[in-house]
């Protein structure tokens, strides 16, 4: 079904259950209540006149006119494009350009009115503007712009005052347009993280992404008793995907702690609302486990959710399982342009596995991994990871050489990954095809020069990179963030290692650092770290 008309099931079906809560908004509201204020909200995009199939931007955090839109603009027969909240004027401006959108809705942003801003000064025209008729230079595509928030800006409508009834025919004209709308239909365009260059915004249909929701939510045996804290961004398919759509699914509620990412506002929100699943990036976790008051929370209503978007030190699974509760965390693998998980973890997973794999295959997606020649390589031997199936994403928006690049002709999804599997098809992700490091010719993964240096005690947290070197190719170079008041040197990370990796695995280059390139998901940005390193070693 196309998510519109499943949305509409599942809110008759979880009528009285929890859906939203979003504590520093203020909202609880139940499925019948969410239900009606989508459709309050699609009735007004489709008075405003947005057609179906035209794209409506969202440039904002966390919050619940969020998931309004997003199930509004599903309803409608509308393509929602999910515009990352870091984006300054100039991202902006490329990201509306490139996808058309004909609607913007925007929030002010972190400093009361910073968005606004950077929006006006792309777009002076609009302070003349009429609302819903509105006309620039250099955002040609965009007509319609949609606040948050009390105050009114010029040439701009309220999303609070879309929120009325609708009226009379309305709603019946909502049905019939959801007869309309197909399951491969496009209903979201994402960004992927820019982890490894500029983003590329992936197509997804309602099938894409709907069935993705139901197959995680399945591993995580959810129900409509569970409350999933959600602090990832929901800009991203972390949040909108295996938060909102999984939840949906299954009538589990979604819970929201803050706007951006904020661990104490985790720690407080998983206690007093009594959460029972809680997902994150790596690195979030961390920051949960590391915080001075995590002892004094009481987190034991938890029993799941998902570790996903980079791969994820041993030690920091077992402190998530132990530590938080978590015994049923599940690890997602998975990537925007596949809607976005491959892997997962089940509920019984043995512990030694769910902490080391990515989990099992999921349904209905078929994966191979092949060598430098496309070839099958034998299992227990790393490759890279291709997929193929129902997730694979409808295609780069206006970007046909990249898909064709990234989807071959027989349909199979290139990752850029490398991966193994074992015996009993548990996957290991191994890294990066282009993070691998080959130093005279030895392949080296730095994530297993990582999960050594994880183990030093003074570490916090280390990233390996390669660095060109012009006798053996690549050098080592390891980015080491150490825990607070800790001071040692690279001489005693190298005799930590001595004796016990190989000689060739001991980083040659070692600085200690405070932090990380990452984007706003978290996500560390090697390529980053190597322009760094070439601008350094000259
Ligand atoms: P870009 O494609 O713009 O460089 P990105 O690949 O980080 O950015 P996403 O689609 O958000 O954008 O992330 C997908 C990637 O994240 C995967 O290709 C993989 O490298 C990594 N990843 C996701 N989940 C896991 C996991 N559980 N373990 C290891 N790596 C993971
Ligand atoms: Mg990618």
């Amino acid at each position: 079904l196309p998510i519109g008309r499943y949305f509409a099931d599942a809110c008759r079906r979880y009528a009285d259950r929890p859906a939203l809560i979003v504590p520093y908004q203020h909202v609880r509201w139940t499925y019948a209540e969410l239900a009606e204020q989508v459709d309050r909200l699609a009735c007004s995009l489709i008075r405003l006149g947005l057609q179906p199939g035209e794209r409506v931007g969202i440039w904002s955090q966390n919050n619940s006119e969020w998931v309004l839109a997003q199930f509004a603009t599903a309803r409608a027969g509308l393509v929602l494009v999910n515009i990352n909240p870091a984006y300054r004027r100039a991202e902006l401006e490329y990201a509306l350009n490139k996808v058309g959108c004909a609607a913007l809705i925007v929030s002010p942003g972190f400093k009361s009115s910073d968005y606004l801003d950077m929006l006006y000064d792309l777009a002076p025209e609009w302070k003349n503007g009429t609302p819903g008729r509105l006309s620039s230079a250099r955002l040609p595509s965009v007509r319609l712009v949609i606040r948050l928030g009390d105050s009114t800006s010029r040439g701009m409508l309220n999303f609070s005052a879309l929120l009325t009834g609708p009226a009379d025919g309305e709603r019946e004209a909502l049905e019939t347009l959801n007869e309309r709308i197909q399951f491969d239909d496009p209903v979201n365009i994402q960004f992927t993280s820019g982890t490894t260059g500029s983003p590329k915004g992936a197509t997804l249909s309602h099938h894409n992404i709907l069935n993705n929701g139901f197959f995680v939510a399945e591993a995580m045996r959810l129900t409509a008793d569970d409350r999933l804290c959600i602090p990832v961004p929901l800009y991203h398919c972390f949040g909108m995907v295996l938060g909102n759509l999984a939840c949906l699914t299954h009538g589990a509620a979604m819970v929201y702690p803050s706007e951006g990412f904020d661990p104490l506002a985790v720690l407080e929100t998983v206690e007093r609302e009594r959460c029972t699943a809680l997902h994150g990036v790596p690195t979030m976790f961390i920051g949960i486990l590391d915080h001075p008051e995590f002892d004094e929370y009481d987190l034991a209503s938890l029993r799941t959710g998902i570790m996903a978007g980079s791969p994820c030190p041993t030690e920091v699974m077992r402190r998530v399982v132990d530590d938080m509760h978590m015994r049923e965390v599940t690890i997602v693998y998975g990537m925007t342009e596949t809607s976005p998980g491959s892997f997962q973890s089940q509920t019984d997973t043995p512990e030694a596995r769910r902490v080391s794999t990515v989990g099992l295959v999921h349904p209905h997606v078929e994966v191979k991994i092949v060598d430098g020649d496309g070839g099958i390589v034998p299992r227990g031997e790393t490759g890279e990871l291709l997929t193929r199936g129902y997730s694979v994403m409808l295609g780069y928006w206006g970007d046909e050489a990249k898909t064709r690049e990234a989807i071959d002709v027989a349909g199979w999804m290139h990752t850029g990954d490398l991966a193994v599997i074992d015996d009993e098809g548990y996957c290991t992700i191994v890294g990066r095809v282009k993070d691998m490091v080959i130093r005279g010719g030895e392949n080296i993964y730095p994530r297993e020069i990582e999960e050594f240096l994880y183990r030093h005690p003074a570490v916090q947290d280390v990233q390996v990179i390669g660095v060109p070197d012009a006798r053996l190719g690549e050098e080592l170079c390891a980015w080491i963030k150490l825990r607070p008041a800790q001071t040692i040197s690279e001489d005693d990370i190298r005799d930590f290692c001595r004796g016990q990796i190989a000689h060739y695995k001991i980083p040659r280059y070692i600085e200690f650092v405070d932090s990380f390139p990452m984007t706003i998901t978290g996500k560390i940005q090697k390529y980053m770290m190597r322009d760094a390193m070439k601008e350094k070693l000259g």
